[in-house]
């Protein structure tokens, strides 16, 4: 069940692993290489008719492939959904991989990248796509050089006429254009800010067209999905979960890295059976199991199966699958501290209880004692009238704190090493 599924990955990971470039030329299957490999037959056997679009379609929706970007929409409803809008319909692939702790979609890209170009292709071929835009993290030189190469490689010698334009757009560093709909107003060029919804980008997404938005890892696996079978995907996970999870795993840990690992496994087992066991010295004391945004849980907690939905009843999620492992060493407190000035920074200012709320939400857990009552307003009002995900969620780190880890906040953290 611990299986990596294909080998290109595999080897990237444990080129990765080693600490080996993963930019030096040659690093990546080329377009030849795909191609020799049987990269492209399968679109070529969906334009040529071999396959139905209800087949594939419901093939996606037996394997409960979710979004993997974050917010866990399952992709072969929402491939229907913006089906039946009116066209022209455009896509966006949202590959700014902005949430801290976050690197599993740039691991897979340096290593594979036609893998979701063709994923792109059948969902543009299934759905109606007249155009797909490609929206790149902008820190991420490399893989920008290599994939331009790679488009080129791919227009020169399309694998299938009527092949829809790509059309690949650099994000600028702002973590809000992770957002979906506002990484649509960044590529149409304007200030990347998120839309109030409805509508929603389905209906109505880039250029006024609906618009099918995913994330590149969500695309990475359509082809693999489609060759084995639904069930193939499924058959992965533990603990009444189904599917893989690609967790991007740093910390105190022995061995960082991205882990291919079953839906629904525990941090514990994460930590022992992919990771080497926490590093000498450090006991496991904390983890974040979704990045900046998704909360933190003590070590005490480390039972919880780590899925989409499994998180929510202690306030956190999953997201992208970022697992921060904390130790001994560290404090939650001092973590709340520097992801909420995160928060702050990014936050894009369009609405006051975001703006506003990260600001002194960080100045009260700046102090050594925390106003727990007015931090539980504050908390409650960015949930609550926050027009997007950002000011939604930054409050989860310092609630966590106080829910969970209340021996810190009797005794505050004075090591000026810990505090941001
Ligand atoms: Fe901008 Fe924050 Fe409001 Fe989102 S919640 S729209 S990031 S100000």
């Amino acid at each position: 069940q611990h299986a990596v599924p294909h080998a290109s990955v595999e080897k990237l990971v444990a080129k990765v692993a080693r600490g080996e470039t993963r930019d030096a030329p040659g690093g990546h299957v080329d377009y030849a290489a795909y191609r020799e490999g049987g990269g492209y037959a399968l679109l070529r056997a969906c334009i040529a008719g071999q396959h139905d679009v209800e087949q594939v379609i419901g093939t996606l929706e037996s394997s409960g492939l979710r979004g993997l970007g974050g917010a866990g929409f399952p992709l072969g409803r929402k491939w229907r959904i913006v089906r039946n809008e009116a066209g022209p319909r455009l896509m966006a692939i949202n590959i700014d991989e902005g949430e801290p702790g976050t690197f599993k979609d740039r691991v897979y890209l340096e290593g594979d990248p036609h893998r979701f170009l063709e994923g792109a292709l059948i969902a543009a071929w299934a759905v109606g796509i007249e155009a797909i835009y490609i929206y790149l993290r902008d820190e991420y030189h490399g893989c920008r050089s290599m994939l331009e190469a790679e488009l080129e490689q791919l227009r020169a010698d399309p694998p299938v006429q009527g092949m829809p334009p790509i059309i690949l757009r650099r994000g600028a560093g702002a973590y809000i254009c992770g957002e979906e709909s506002a990484m649509i107003e960044s590529i149409e060029g304007k200030r990347g800010m998120p839309r109030l919804r409805p509508p929603y980008v389905a209906q109505v997404g880039l250029f006024g067209r609906p618009t099918l938005e995913h994330n590149f890892e969500s695309l990475h696996w359509v082809r693999e999905i489609l060759e084995r079978g639904g069930d193939w995907f499924a058959g992965f996970g533990r603990n009444g979960r189904r599917g893989l999870r690609s967790f991007s795993v740093s910390g105190r840990v022995k061995q960082p890295g991205v882990k291919l690992a079953p839906a629904g496994i525990t941090i514990v087992e994460l930590i022992e059976e992919f990771c080497g066991g926490m590093q000498d010295g450090h006991e496991f004391y904390a983890y974040l199991p979704g990045g900046a945004s998704g909360g933190i849980l003590p070590a005490s907690m480390g039972d919880i199966p780590l899925d989409f939905d499994t998180l929510q009843p202690y306030g956190c999620f999953i997201g992208s699958a970022a697992v921060v492992v904390l130790s001994n060493h560290d404090s939650a407190t001092a973590a709340a501290r520097n992801t909420l000035a995160f928060f702050k920074d990014e936050s894009c200012g369009q609405c006051t209880p975001c703006r506003n709320g990260t600001a002194k939400a960080l100045d009260i857990i700046r102090k050594p004692v925390w106003d727990v009552p007015l931090l539980g307003e504050l908390s409650q009002v960015m949930r609550d009238a926050s027009i997007c995900g950002l000011g939604q969620a930054a409050p989860n780190p310092f609630d966590c704190v106080i829910k969970y880890f209340p021996h810190e906040l009797a005794q505050p953290v004075t090591n000026p090493l810990v505090q941001p």
